[in-house]
């Protein structure tokens, strides 16, 4: 049988996005310099500049046939709707929900979309739950490492969990704030998206596996970005941690790194040493692929090469597809 390709970690930024973050004046935004729009994710950077492929679902379609990706399931890039806690939030992510969901239609089936939150109240949060679950069209919800400005195992979200494990949406856990960013200037992006975005999901998954949410809501199905960041490779140092300490484990009854094989992990490491360890911690079956286009850190063909060669035939077709179809509902094209 032909291999089949499904990518759940590619994102775009829709023209209704683009032009309401080229309206604001601080970060993030989006100005214009010499007609190229250049993307203000972080205060006082310059910003990073957007090409067709960053807005253009026919560009995704393209990047898609140049690499054999069958079906891919799509999200809005970060920031979302994080920085927005107005009560604008809410039509923005509505609108945003519609567009998302427009897609299957629009290609056939081969692009399904991901929904957002809007950031006003954890209140609004749910009832957009609601809302993308009602849609047969919209597959799953992406959210950062904060939702309304809380860390994910804040009391103040158990609404939210809820009502994510209830609908058993699929959640991809995005890295956006990075971790202490302080640290790591110099050599372009290489420290904030190698290591400071990779602790940063490390954090939120350990939050919400210690904080037991992940234990409590047996629906819920979160997929922690670039292979859970570090979590493969120090599940065996969280649980000595955990170990001796009686506070810990008064919160934390259960082995963390066994909570941790409930979750779901992208595939998108590059290298076997990596694959190997996100394998062993949660199993071929909890492993999806993606690919992070349209940003510049995205390589397929390295990434396919690397998961050829750390898996069996088998397994390389449960990671490339079979979870994904499985996790996200989707037909065959
Ligand atoms: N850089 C980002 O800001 N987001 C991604 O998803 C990947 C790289
Ligand atoms: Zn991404």
């Amino acid at each position: 049988m032909p291999e089949k390709i499904v990518d759940v970690h590619s994102h775009i930024y829709p023209e209704l996005y683009l032009k309401y973050m080229t309206g604001r004046t601080s970060a993030p935004y989006i100005r214009e310099v010499d007609g190229e729009r250049r993307f203000v994710i972080f205060p006082g950077e310059s910003g990073r500049p957007m090409d067709v492929t960053y807005w253009d679902i026919v560009e995704k379609l393209k990047f898609m046939d140049k690499f054999g990706i069958d079906q891919t399931v799509l999200s809005l890039g970060n920031p979302w709707l994080d920085p927005i806690s107005g009560p604008e939030s809410v039509p923005l992510a509505q609108e945003l929900n519609d567009y998302f969901g427009s897609l299957h239609g629009a290609t056939d089936g081969r692009i399904s979309g991901m929904g957002c939150l809007p950031s006003s109240s954890v209140a609004d949060s749910v009832a957009a739950v609601h809302y993308i679950a009602s849609k047969p069209d919209l597959r799953g919800v992406i959210v950062g490492s904060q939702i309304c400005g809380a860390q994910l195992d804040h009391p103040s979200l158990e609404p939210l969990w809820q009502a994510l494990s209830d609908t058993e949406l699929p959640v991809l856990l995005h890295p956006h704030y990075g971790v202490g960013l302080e640290l790591m200037a110099g050599f372009g992006h290489v420290l904030p998206l190698g290591l400071a975005f990779t602790f940063e999901t490390t954090t939120a998954l350990t939050r919400l596996v210690l904080s037991g949410v992940v234990k409590r809501m047996p629906g819920l199905k979160i997929i922690g970005s670039h292979g859970g960041g570090t979590l493969p490779f120090l599940a065996g140092r969280i649980d000595a941690c955990w170990r001796p300490d009686e506070a810990a484990r008064q919160i934390t009854p259960d082995r963390p790194s066994e909570t941790m094989r409930q979750l779901y992990l992208d595939a998108l490491v590059y290298d076997p040493r990596s694959l190997k360890a996100m394998g062993d911690l949660v199993g071929p079956d909890h492993m999806v692929f993606g690919t992070d286009h349209p940003f510049s850190i995205a390589d397929p063909i390295e990434n396919l090469n690397a998961i050829r060669q750390s898996f069996s035939e088998a397994h390389v077709q449960v990671i490339l597809s079979d979870t994904a179809t499985r996790l996200f509902g989707l037909a065959d094209v």
